[in-house]
């Protein structure tokens, strides 16, 4: 396993480097469109598609059945380099592009989206350290998960607000060197499971202090005194992912766990979104891709009238509606994706390709069932569990309502300039 772990590592540090749009179209020259990969990101996602095909989908139903969390596919993930992609170099990681994130992350969601988000939502604690962190946080707490198979948690929504942000009740106050920490989380993937959480918590009591001041994010190790994960949460889909509240109580943390300013943690939480949304999409696309591959197959193979159910125009339509819209899912992510990687702000791009993704991959979901039929409704078949996988990526990591929210804004804000 290391060597396959240090062959990964090598290609992807190799001069090909890991960008899709590698030759023609570099920040400095941001002209001409390549829709092809790099042998790199090639290679990459043949060894996460191989992942996918066969550790994860063999065990996938299980995995939903117990919602027990996949420790074993975790280790393997890891040793295999491809979760854990973004981290920088020098804390012993990749440095993949979000485009490369992609690639991956589409290929786990393929096999289960569960057991994808179990292994590689640590992403989302991982980015505002990604995005703000220090050198020194860098190397102690990103270090710390490429030195071991280890997972981190990312602690914003609490169980009175998720959508307002702003609105959290969690709060830190200063008192001396450390900073103490009192709320509670809720809704939180892998709090059960992780070594350290990144938690967003106000830090300025003032109710008029601007959102801008308001709230600090902290690195909290989760050894800390006063930390207690509540109970697993049995949730409609993805069960194999650890979802848990979490509840602070005078928990210390020393103030060289402040991330970035005090007072600048709601822009940070707003940055991992913008880093972490593309990935989304991507899982989207990998979810329904899978849902076409499985009723397009049993298509060809389930007879009425006496033909394949494929030969019927309004299967075959329903068939053509789920690719177009695959693919279109596929293209949005990898542009938000590339525009990141690019350093243009891709808030508008990003929050398109999450909202289309997400809507896309139910109504895909849906409709592969509906294919099925009788047997699509029945946990014997494999789309039952894709359907109730799907409906996730319309609340987590901002539900449809707010990026539909974000989108209008944005075309609103232009409006006005041109105006
Ligand atoms: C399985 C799972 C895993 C999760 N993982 C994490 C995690 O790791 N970390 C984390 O911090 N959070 C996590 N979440 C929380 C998730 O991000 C929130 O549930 C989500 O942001 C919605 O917040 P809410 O549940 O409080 O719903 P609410 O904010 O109460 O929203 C309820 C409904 O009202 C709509 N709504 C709210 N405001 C508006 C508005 N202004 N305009 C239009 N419609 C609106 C929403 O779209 C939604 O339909 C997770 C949730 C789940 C279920």
């Amino acid at each position: 396993m290391a060597t396959i772990q240090k062959l990964t590592r090598d290609l992807l540090r190799s001069n090909w480097g890991t960008r899709l749009f590698s030759a023609q179209t570099t920040k400095d020259s941001p002209i001409g469109i390549n829709f092809a990969f790099s042998d790199t990101d090639k290679e990459i996602q043949d060894v996460a598609r191989k992942f996918s095909r066969e550790e994860i989908i063999p065990v996938a139903a299980h995995y939903d059945k117990t919602g027990e969390y996949p420790y074993d596919l975790l280790k393997k993930a890891w040793s295999l380099g491809i979760i854990n992609g973004t981290i920088p170099e020098h804390c012993g990681g990749l440095n993949n592009s979000s485009v490369t994130s992609c690639l991956i992350d589409e290929e786990l969601a393929y096999g289960c989206t569960g057991i994808a988000t179990a292994i590689n939502s640590s992403g989302l604690g991982q980015a505002p350290l990604i995005i703000s962190g220090t050198k020194e946080q860098q190397k102690k707490y990103l270090g710390r998960l490429i030195e071991e198979p280890l997972v981190s948690s990312f602690c914003l929504t609490e169980p009175g607000t998720g959508s307002d942000a702003a609105a959290i009740k969690t709060k830190a106050e200063k008192k001396g060197d450390e900073w103490v920490i009192n709320g509670q989380k809720m809704w939180i993937t892998n709090a059960g499971v992780a070594n350290w959480y990144f938690v967003l918590a106000r830090t300025d009591n003032d109710p008029k202090a601007s959102i801008g001041k308001a709230f600090t994010g902290f690195i909290v190790e989760r050894n800390t005194p006063g930390i207690t994960p509540g109970r697993k949460e049995w949730n409609m889909g993805q069960r194999a992912s650890d979802t848990r509240g979490i509840t602070f109580e005078d928990v210390r943390v020393p103030k060289e766990n402040v991330l970035g300013e005090v007072g600048g943690g709601f822009k940070i939480v707003m940055k991992t979104f913008d880093y972490t949304r593309p990935s989304v999409a991507a899982s989207c696309t990998g979810l329904a891709q899978r849902c076409l591959d499985e009723a397009s197959k049993y298509s060809t193979e389930r007879k009425t009238f006496g033909v394949p159910i494929c030969q019927h125009q309004a299967v075959a339509m329903m068939l053509a509606d789920m690719a177009v819209a695959v693919e279109l899912s596929r293209l949005s992510s990898l542009k938000s994706a590339w525009e990141y990687d690019m350093g243009l702000k891709n808030t508008y791009i990003a929050s398109i390709a999450k909202y289309y993704a997400a809507d896309m991959v139910n109504q895909v979901a849906s409709n592969a069932v509906q294919i099925f039929g009788g047997n699509g409704y029945n946990s014997e078949y494999p789309v039952e569990k894709l359907m109730r996988d799907a409906k996730i990526f319309q609340i987590y990591e901002g539900t449809s309502q707010i990026q539909s929210l974000i989108i209008s804004r944005c075309v609103i804000d232009r409006a006005k300039q041109l105006a």
